[in-house]
């Protein structure tokens, strides 16, 4: 009697636990999660976003995903699961055009329920707000004509129909990026390089949010211009004077001079232009200057921009490089000045440029300053027009005191005598800058898809 009392029992907790784990699963009461990454914002073209749905106890049922704007209804995904389906990942493309949506706001609606015998299963829903916006930037030129000379710089102002998330001017390959100066207005400054062909073509390139991209082209003329060419005579004196500079901060520099020289004015004059390319990168988004650039006092000019120097040792040519910066010569250790308002960004060795300053003045602008034989500033300070840097000296490969003074615009060297210049100055950019302030309307170029 005792036995079978405990048999019964013993029969009604299993079926007690089994009914448990057959009912639990069906009874439960936590919804789905549900998770799409990346949230969309804006869509384009086309996006595509990953929906993660899980359930781990009565398992996932079935999933709804809509998009719903006033002119309808679009399903985007409409799924039911067999039981057991505890997890389900899928990837969503939105094609505004093949689903027939409308341009501006549209809502993504995910639903999802469970396997539970509650409410008809647990639901789950999420909802997300975005922007539809198929159509490229609309973006007028407001300065006309662009005249810039092979080797020198010029500077596009643009108004957009929306907010650019990248813009700028494209010369050939180059890419020179535009900075928002309002909400809406743009700055390019850019370069025409001194090897550039005057052929090369030269417009504005524009991308919205959504990566919508128009191509906007403008008035310009690109005047050739003929660079100097240069006898450099590199003697037994100017090897042994200056190439220990070199050996002592780079014990890997071995042989004789002349090789040691060939090593530094070719890998290492590489090496520093990677470099410089980089620094002038750091720049901020604002116009830090004004007026013509200043040019050292009383300097002889010794050297030009774009000089094609040819070296000789012992009437034998032995090289070949461009010299991308004015050399201003005055008195030894002469005051060097920042030559316009702007904020140091590098102040140190630069291998053949020896000591140098170089000032960041916004908006892709650097100018640069080398061989010097003192550095008043450091990185990170801001300067005025004016202001001392440091003094002239022959640090580098530099033959005697004197100043390398460089321009560059988004990492491309450009002619320095074009700043010094006031009328260059106004023509080119004071005028146009000053069409952004008075709110001039766009003379609305067309865009043209890309
Ligand atoms: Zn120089």
């Amino acid at each position: 009697m005792k036995l079978r009392f405990i048999i019964v029992l013993a029969l009604l907790g299993l079926i007690a636990v089994a009914g448990g784990f057959f009912l639990y699963p069906r009874l439960e009461e936590d919804p789905p999660t549900l998770n799409i990454s990346p949230t969309p914002e804006i869509v384009g073209k086309e996006a595509s976003f990953t929906l993660l749905c899980e359930d781990r106890v009565a398992g996932l049922r079935e999933i709804r995903a809509e998009l719903i704007q006033e002119g309808g209804t679009f399903t985007l995904l409409a799924e039911t699961y067999p039981s057991g389906t505890h997890r389900v990942q899928k990837t969503l493309k939105v094609n505004p055009r093949s689903l027939g949506l409308q341009e501006g706001e549209v809502l993504l609606r995910v639903e999802a329920r469970d396997r539970s015998w509650r409410r008809g299963g647990n639901p789950k829903m999420l909802e997300a707000r975005f922007t539809i916006d198929t159509r490229p930037p609309s973006v007028g030129v407001l300065s006309r004509f662009h005249y810039i000379n092979q080797g020198g710089a010029g500077l596009v102002v643009y108004r957009a129909s929306e907010k650019l998330a990248r813009s700028g001017v494209k010369v050939g390959e180059l890419l020179f990026p535009g900075f928002p100066v309002d909400d809406r207005g743009y700055v390019s400054f850019f370069a025409v390089p001194y090897d550039a062909s005057p052929q090369t073509p030269i417009g504005l390139v524009a991308e919205d949010k959504a990566g919508n991209r128009s191509h906007t082209s403008f008035q310009y003329r690109i005047k050739p211009r003929k660079f100097r060419s240069d006898a450099i005579r590199v003697s037994g004196g100017f090897l042994r004077r200056v190439m220990p500079y070199f050996m002592e901060r780079d014990p890997g520099l071995k042989g004789n001079p002349l090789e040691v020289f060939l090593r530094v004015n070719r890998e290492l004059r590489k090496a520093n232009e990677q470099k410089i390319s980089e620094l002038s990168r750091d720049t901020v988004p604002k116009i830090m200057w004004s007026g013509p650039f200043l040019r050292m006092d009383n300097a002889k000019p010794m050297a030009r921009f774009a000089d094609h120097r040819v070296y000789f040792n012992e009437g034998r040519e032995i090289d070949r490089q461009v010299h991308l910066g004015e050399d201003l010569a005055s008195l030894a250790m002469s005051v060097v000045k920042a030559a316009n308002g702007g904020r140091v960004v590098f102040a140190g060795e630069l291998g053949i440029y020896g000591n140098t300053v170089m000032v960041d003045h916004g908006c892709g602008l650097v100018s640069m300053y080398s061989h010097l034989s003192r550095m008043d500033l450091a990185p990170g300070q801001e300067v005025q027009k004016g202001q001392p840097l440091g003094l002239t000296g022959a640090t580098g490969l530099a033959g005697g005191d004197h100043l390398h003074f460089s321009i560059l615009v988004s990492g491309v060297y450009v002619n320095p005598v074009e700043w010094w210049d006031p009328h260059w100055v106004k023509d080119n950019v004071e005028d146009k800058l000053g069409l952004l302030e008075t709110g001039q309307k766009s003379d609305s170029a067309a865009p043209v898809s890309q």
